[in-house]
């Protein structure tokens, strides 16, 4: 693998790669010109300026083309040393080493996206090889029943801890840390890098082109106060509403019939693939969005909607629909008996009880038109593109008694899907002291664990891990935020005092806040929200 990361790569240009431009900078040399190097052994020791060193602590290998302090324990490669003397960014300071050293080096974009998978697919590589090291990812595996092939065929991988995937990329090249810092699945602080992943199954999420763009991890063990699947944030190379879990893998069986199944969860791709129906994709635990259907569109004409045997599942189903529709594709709806999803289902029935559920299932406007779920056949129907579908369906409605004049106004005259609002109550319930304690997280960027402060609720915990790992809010809970409307200072009063005391500022200690802040005329600016605290 290290052999793979280290070959002499020329592009067109001519120039070489990053990581052996760095190599030809004098190590030495160039730390020699910020403080001062004695030769030790086979090293070179110096006093370290990160920290108040009265020993020289600071060791320089030659060979090694590293640097390390034993005293504050930083260290990497001369562009890390250059970029914290400098107090300047990693990229900041190889663009200015390239020019002094006139390093024939160049920081495009596209090199530096073909760079990103390129660690990608390390990292990935890293995280499926400490599968086999934990005897609890692998019992995870094994009692869901799937099996080494299929873990193989995705890659599957688990991460140890939140430093190991930082250690091996410094090990790596202190550039490819840097890289994949850019993407988001790191958790930075001013204290610490953490793998987002942590004790998680991590599965990797490949684009069209098989370039490994994100991972969704899953915790192993049921736990009602952590998330279940954690996905990449939204980064240069991972787009949550343009991607389709299992589409690599997928693509060629998709083509083969024109036909795709679409199905909610990681795991329910995965068994479908184990048994052996293998045109099957998943958008990442988000909607379906009309991006997921054009790019569907590309290689099928069919799909066959098989989400969760649940209300919310049966609800996705129809949103989907619309987009697909819109998009030309017929829809059918697989409707799940004795399993709660296609995981469960394939687990119990095989490939045999697949196929035939596939048989029975009927399109989703006939199926409305049928149980006289007029409504939702005439807004399904209104998406409708081809003149002969139109046609066709006209004749149904017609059939059922419906008067023309309706007929005409809806079927096939919606071009697109409108983006409502997706109302999520849960939010509304969450109580103000919540309210102000996640607006605290998001305003004042300390690093605390929301799992820490035990009076919050369950939904509180979700929104709070959200921020803390930079997900993306929804609407809604970003409207949640802003029912809280406190100046900064107040916010980080309120957090510090949850912290320490984990108890919650009372109404009285609220308006003494308030009065302190207003005789600094902020009142002006800012008012309190009239929420019960
Ligand atoms: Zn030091």
């Amino acid at each position: 693998m290290l052999s793979k990361a280290y070959t002499l790569e020329k592009n067109k240009a001519g120039n070489i790669s990053i990581e052996d431009a760095i190599k030809r900078i004098d190590i030495v040399k160039e730390i020699s010109s910020y403080i001062e190097l004695k030769r030790s052994g086979s090293n070179y020791l110096g006093k370290c300026p990160f920290h108040d060193d009265s020993t020289p602590s600071l060791s320089v290998s030659e060979q090694k083309q590293i640097w390390k302090c034993f005293g504050c324990g930083k260290g990497g490669d001369v562009v890390k040393f250059v970029s914290l003397y400098e107090n300047i960014t990693y990229m900041e300071a190889l663009s200015k080493l390239a020019i002094k050293y006139n390093l024939p080096i160049n920081i495009k974009n596209e090199e530096k996206n073909n760079k990103i998978y390129e660690v990608m697919s390390l990292v990935s590589d890293f995280y499926h090889e400490e599968l086999t090291k934990s005897p609890k990812a692998m019992q995870y595996l094994q009692k869901r029943e799937i099996n080494p092939k299929t873990v193989e065929a995705y890659g599957i991988g688990y991460s140890p801890n939140h430093y190991k995937v930082v250690e091996f990329l410094q090990n790596t090249s202190e550039y490819y840390l840097e890289l994949y810092k850019s993407t988001q699945n790191l958790h930075q602080s001013s204290k610490s890098i953490r793998d987002i992943f942590e004790g998680r199954l991590v599965i990797p999420i490949r684009n069209t082109s098989s370039n490994v763009v994100g991972f969704g991890g899953r915790i192993l063990y049921e736990d009602k106060s952590a998330i279940k699947y954690l996905n990449s944030p939204d980064s240069s190379i991972f787009k949550k509403s343009q991607l389709l879990f299992g589409i690599d893998i997928a693509l060629p069986y998709i083509k083969e019939k024109e036909e795709v199944i679409l199905v909610e969860g990681y795991f329910d791709v995965i068994r479908l693939y184990q048994i052996g129906v293998r045109n099957v994709v998943a958008p990442l635990g988000t909607a379906f969005t009309q991006e997921h259907a054009k790019i569907l569109s590309k290689y099928a004409k069919t799909s066959y909607i098989m989400f969760d045997n649940d209300n919310a599942g049966k609800n996705a189903s129809l949103r989907a629909a619309k987009h697909l529709i819109a998009k030309g594709i017929k829809v059918f709806y697989v409707e799940i008996k004795d399993a709660k999803d296609p995981d469960e289902f394939g687990m119990k029935f095989g490939k045999d009880g697949v196929l035939e559920l596939l048989k029975v299932s009927k399109n989703i406007i006939d199926l409305n038109i049928e149980s006289k779920n007029i409504d939702i056949a005439l807004e399904l129907a209104s998406y409708l593109k081809e003149p002969e579908d139109i046609f066709q369906y006209t004749q149904k409605l017609l059939g059922i008694g419906l008067p023309k004049h309706v007929i005409d106004q809806y079927v096939g005259k919606k071009s697109f899907v409108e983006n409502k609002d997706q109302t999520d109550s849960s939010c509304e319930k969450i109580p103000m002291k919540d309210r102000i304690l996640l607006k605290a997280l998001k305003e004042c960027n300390i690093d605390i664990n929301p799992l820490d402060i035990e009076w919050l609720d369950k939904n509180s915990i979700i929104i709070a891990e959200k921020i803390k790992y930079q997900q993306e809010l929804s609407d809604e809970e970003l409207k949640l935020l802003e029912s809280v409307n406190l100046p900064k200072d107040a916010l980080e009063k309120y957090l510090s005092k949850t912290i320490k005391e984990q108890s919650v500022v009372t109404k009285d200690e609220l308006m003494n806040i308030k009065n302190t802040l207003s005789r600094k005329s902020y009142v002006k600016k800012y008012h309190f929200s009239h929420g019960k605290i």
